[in-house]
């Protein structure tokens, strides 16, 4: 199928951060190939992706074909749900007050992924199959799957997940905990109107998070002791219904039409270096994160297109991508934007989980209570959560929302 032609970019992976990879190398005038099963038609979640990553899918081409499928957040609303007399105000960002129309929108994961999948099958050689060895050389990286079959590549991205055996064949570390705590995940349909406004209730075992949906819908993001997430796995849906709405204090008015609930244990993972041995990481197989503040995958979108930004200016030189000198473009491009992300939620979520201790707890309220009260802080806030200043890759820019 692929030849013994050598590729420029070899992606190893078809989750979302592969594809939007490879759809982006491509793109770029990079000759790619994307290498990995199908992604998975049953993953019930939606992912909020903000305007630098919505700008790559007006790039990609396929905005037109998910917008039908997506809510747009026009607010961000931050309650504090702490049982302390001392309580944080509400804060509510409103994407007006920094000059869009939205912060982003809400979409579900299978049509993105069937539109990125589209795309690669246009502009890549798309393999959907596992590549069971990697052999890197000194000018290039052998992949092998279904048994025999071989394709070659100077540069290899590593985008097969959290437990990626491409990182682990290039020889990069990482450093990973977790936290005792599970995400819920459903759609259900409520009573009152969401106005485009996400909200996330901060409570001390972790946000509970109903993020706007089409019509009276919104998906739930609610963090628990994982204890307390297998009781609520376990009632039955009117049950769960009455428990989601007393949590949500009738922010939303009565809740129904359940969809069937995922769980996820929270973890983390920061790789320690990006690049190295022709092997950049992207995505889940770079950084996990806990879903507080949707950002995995909007991080893994500003992977892909940094990477397609740096390889194809060097393909243009006649540099080799795979080099020494691009992987270490990639590592300075992205170590900021990415450590900082990880320590944000990293801390945030640990300040719920201590806010039994009243400096913790005070911190935390100062902060909440400098948002609600500065319009300019807010809108500076806004504006770095949309598209991040150490971050601006060229396939994001432009045509603010
Ligand atoms: C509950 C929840 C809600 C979230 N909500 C948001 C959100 O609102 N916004 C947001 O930005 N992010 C969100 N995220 C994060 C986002 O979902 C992840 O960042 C993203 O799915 C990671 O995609 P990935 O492609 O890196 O990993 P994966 O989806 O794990 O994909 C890895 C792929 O690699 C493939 N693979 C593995 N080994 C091989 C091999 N040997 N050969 C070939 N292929 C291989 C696998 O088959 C898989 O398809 C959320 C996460 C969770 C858990």
């Amino acid at each position: 199928m692929a030849g013994q032609d050598i590729f420029d970019v070899a992606v190893i992976g078809a989750g979302p951060a592969g594809l939007v990879a490879g759809a982006a190398c491509a793109m770029s005038g990079l000759r790619t190939v994307v290498i990995g099963p199908p992604s998975n038609p049953l993953d019930r979640r939606t992912s909020a992706l903000f305007g630098g990553s919505i700008e790559l899918l007006k790039k990609l081409d396929i905005w037109a074909r998910l917008q039908a499928h997506s809510e747009p957040i026009t607010g961000i609303r931050i309650v504090d749900g702490s049982k302390h007399l001392l309580r944080a105000p509400e804060v509510l960002f409103e994407a007006r007050e920094a000059g869009f129309e939205a912060f982003g929108y809400n979409i579900p994961n299978v049509p993105l992924t069937e539109a990125l999948e589209a795309v690669c099958q246009g502009s890549t050689t798309r393999i959907p199959v596992a590549v069971s060895r990697i052999d890197i050389g000194s000018e290039n990286v052998t992949l092998t799957y279904r048994d025999d079959a071989t394709i070659t590549a100077r540069l290899v991205v590593a985008a097969d997940g959290r437990r990626s055996a491409a990182r682990t064949a290039a020889g990069i570390d990482v450093a990973s905990w977790t936290y005792p705590q599970s995400a819920i995940v459903a759609t259900f349909h409520h009573q009152r109107d969401h106005h485009g406004v996400s909200t996330e209730l901060h409570r001390p075992v972790g946000p509970l998070t109903v993020v706007p949906g089409p019509g009276k819908t919104s998906n739930l993001v609610w963090i628990e002791e994982p204890e307390e997430a297998k009781r609520l796995l376990a009632l039955d849906d009117s049950a769960f219904e009455h428990e989601l709405g007393q949590a949500l204090k009738g922010l939303l008015g009565s809740i129904s039409g359940l969809t069937p609930r995922q769980a996820f244990p929270l973890s983390g993972q920061s790789a320690r270096i990006l690049a190295k041995n022709r092997v950049v990481v992207a995505g889940e197989a770079a950084h996990v994160i806990p879903p507080i503040g949707a950002q995995g995958l909007n991080l893994s979108c500003r992977d892909a297109a940094t990477l397609a930004e740096i390889a194809g200016e060097a393909k243009t030189r006649g540099e080799d991508i795979g080099g020494d000198a691009v992987l270490s473009r990639y590592d300075s491009a992205r170590k900021a934007d990415i450590g900082t992300r990880i320590f944000a939620i990293d801390l945030l979520n640990r300040s719920l989980l201590s806010s039994h201790i009243p400096g913790v707890n005070l911190a935390r309220g100062l902060g909440l209570f400098a948002l609600a009260s500065s319009s300019t802080l807010r809108t500076q806030v806004m504006r770095e959560g949309i598209l991040p200043s150490a971050s601006r890759p060229a396939l994001m820019s432009g045509g603010e929302m």
